[in-house]
């Protein structure tokens, strides 16, 4: 069972899968941080994923 890099807990695959980096690696999960911070790509370091999830690449705000 993976755990998050951050505090060890447990984090299920389907967690690590959605919120993890490209090698399904989390670096924060409910335990240590929030789910606010997660869905924004907080729980990975991959900068492009991270862009992904807080929809940096939508220029249509501008
Ligand atoms: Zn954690």
């Amino acid at each position: 069972m993976p755990a998050c890099e951050d505090c060890g807990a447990h984090v299920s695959e389907r967690f690590t899968a959605v919120f993890g980096d490209d090698a399904h690696v989390v670096y924060a999960c409910p335990a240590c941080s929030d789910m606010a911070h997660i869905v924004r790509g907080g729980a990975a370091t991959d900068a492009a994923f991270a862009a992904r999830v807080r929809g940096d690449e939508d220029d249509s705000k501008k």
